[in-house]
C-alpha cells in the first residue's frame, strides 16, 4: 500500500482503558458541545461512506481482519467473529447506516492473504497487534486509526480511500462490552468521527465521547445520535 497521508488519529492508552471499565467517572454537567467529526480537508474518513451502491459493489466498505502480531492469545477466527459482532451484528452498529451508504462487507480472507489480490479494495483494515512493532499506526497499548491515498470525494473535498484500524489485541481480547465499545469507536474513525477534548461532551450520546474522554458511558456501539449525525451531517 502506498502511503500518501498518514495521520494518526488520538488514540487508547492501555493503562487508560483499564480505568474506564474500573471507575465510574462522575460528571456535573457536560461541557459544551463541539464538532466531534472531521470538517477539515482532507476530510478523515472514508470516500465510500458518500455513496451507496446495489449488491455488493465497489462503493460498499470491505473490510478485512488480521491478527498482525499476536502471542498465540487471539486466534483469527475469534478476531473476525468479534469485529463481525460489533460492527455488524450487536444490537447498536455501524452496518447499514444511511440507508446503507455504510455497507459493510467482510472479506472471505485475512488481511494479508494473497488470494486478496488488489488489497487496495479493502477500505477498512482491522490489524492487531500485540506488542508494538515498527510497521503499527501507534504505540504498544494504543488503539488507533490511521487514513490513507487522498483522493477526491466527488463531494467537494477530499476523503481516503484505504483506513487501517490499529487494534491492541489487549483491547480485543477484553470483555464482549469492552471489545464492542473499542471496535465501535475505532470504527467511527473511519467514517469520519473524532475524539473529543477531555471533559468537552456531548450533549448527546456518542460512541466517540466514551468515559476515558470523561463522558457519560454511551454504550458499545454507535448511538442514534452518532448515526443521524453520519447520515445527515457527514455523508451527503
Ligand atoms: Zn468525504
Ligand atoms: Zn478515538
Amino acid at each position: 500500500m502506498t502511503v500518501q497521508t498518514k495521520k494518526p488519529t488520538p488514540r487508547w492508552v492501555q493503562i487508560a482503558w483499564l480505568v474506564v471499565f474500573g471507575f465510574v467517572v462522575a460528571i456535573n454537567s457536560p461541557a459544551a458541545s463541539a464538532y466531534h467529526y472531521d470538517t477539515g480537508n482532507p476530510r478523515l474518513h472514508n470516500k465510500q461512506i458518500h455513496y451507496a451502491g446495489t449488491g455488493h459493489s465497489s462503493v460498499d466498505e470491505d473490510f478485512c481482519t488480521q491478527v498482525a502480531d499476536g502471542d498465540g492469545g487471539l486466534s483469527e477466527a475469534t478476531l473476525r467473529a468479534r469485529v463481525d459482532d460489533t460492527v455488524l451484528s450487536q444490537p447498536s452498529h455501524w452496518d447499514g447506516a444511511g440507508s446503507w451508504k455504510l455497507d459493510m462487507y467482510h472479506t472471505s480472507t485475512t488481511c494479508f492473504d494473497p488470494a486478496n489480490g488488489d488489497r487496495s479494495a479493502i477500505e477498512i483494515q482491522y490489524r492487531t497487534y500485540k506488542y508494538q512493532t515498527s510497521g503499527k499506526g501507534c504505540g504498544d497499548g494504543i488503539s488507533c486509526v490511521t487514513h490513507y491515498n487522498e483522493v477526491s470525494s466527488g463531494k467537494g473535498h477530499n476523503d481516503f480511500l484505504n483506513e487501517v484500524a490499529w487494534l491492541d489485541q489487549d483491547h480485543v481480547t477484553a470483555s464482549q462490552y469492552s471489545y464492542r465499545q473499542l471496535i465501535s469507536h475505532e470504527t467511527g474513525h473511519t467514517v469520519g468521527f473524532r475524539d473529543p477534548s477531555y471533559g468537552s461532551c456531548m450533549t448527546y450520546l456518542s460512541i466517540m465521547h466514551i468515559p476515558y474522554y470523561g463522558c457519560a458511558d454511551p454504550g458499545s456501539g454507535p448511538t442514534s445520535s452518532d448515526l443521524s449525525t453520519l447520515a445527515n451531517s457527514i455523508m451527503p
